[in-house]
């Protein structure tokens, strides 16, 4: 078990503008702001989220290192370089994968797996002009957020779709996007909220559902040798034990990749 520090703002600044940084750290974030991001703004929800994205970073860092490494949050794909939006008021995913590049002289490629039933799209916004990081998002398409952003390849599914047609879906994509892009780091936001009890997903995922997507997902890309690095994403459930138990499946799926890669 590894411990994050704490996001600086100049790591923050490589995706987020200094204005935003300024005001969000000072607590200048007006109503009608606040109630886009669905937080009251408060000192230690900032605090939170440095955290949170330094978390990611460190799990793209062990990664790297070791080949597969999960975070115990992350997946705040909704914040956009100027401000925050749903529940998201930094975007750890984008963060992570500014700082890989920028710490390697081979410019390593990242490729963005986002399986949170919401579109991933401030990332997708972050990374539209950028060709070495590919933005894969696969969500609800009558989910949030209404106006999407175009990732380089989004998946819209329909209402009330089952484990089945969800994971022959992913299963129909992630190989090829391995071959083609080739990336040296996959970043992979786990989220939950696909889940059939989900308060906000519309989708109809099991438990067993979830354990074989996030199973597919880092195997094939650990047995291909591409390094996994994991966040929990988004889950809504007022159980807070169930839905953290809903989280944790992300995490067991790992520790069986890890057994069978013999990593
Ligand atoms: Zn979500």
């Amino acid at each position: 078990v590894w411990t994050p520090a704490i996001a600086s703002i100049d790591l923050l600044s490589c995706v987020h503008t200094e204005e935003y940084l300024k005001n969000l750290l000072n607590g200048k974030i007006n109503d009608q702001e606040q109630r886009r991001t669905g937080f009251h703004w408060s000192e230690d929800i900032v605090t939170r989220c440095r955290y949170e994205t330094g978390g990611t970073v460190l799990a793209a860092e062990v990664a790297l290192q070791r080949g597969l490494a999960c975070s115990t949050a992350g997946g705040t794909h909704h914040a956009f370089p100027s401000y925050g939006s749903g529940f998201c008021l930094l975007n750890d995913l984008a963060v992570a994968a500014k700082y890989i590049r920028s710490n390697s002289s081979s410019k390593r490629k990242v490729l963005i797996v986002d399986l949170d039933v919401h579109q991933g799209d401030g990332t997708a916004f972050i990374f539209k002009e950028e060709s070495c990081v590919f933005t894969f998002s696969v969500h609800c398409g009558k989910n949030f957020p209404l106006r999407k952003q175009q990732s380089d390849l989004d998946i819209s599914m329909e209402d009330g779709l089952e484990d089945k047609e969800y994971l022959s879906t992913v299963e129909s994509h992630f190989p090829w996007l391995l071959e083609t892009f080739r990336p040296d780091l996959v970043l992979y936001d786990a989220g939950v909220d696909p889940h059939w009890e989900d308060e906000l997903g519309r989708l109809c995922l099991t438990d067993q559902g979830l354990y074989q997507r996030d199973m597919y997902v880092m195997k094939t890309a650990a047995s291909r040798g591409v390094p996994v690095a994991a966040v929990i994403g988004g889950g809504y459930s007022r159980d807070i034990d169930k839905l953290a138990l809903r989280h944790s499946i992300m995490h067991r799926a790992a520790t069986q990749v890890w057994r069978e890669c013999e990593m």
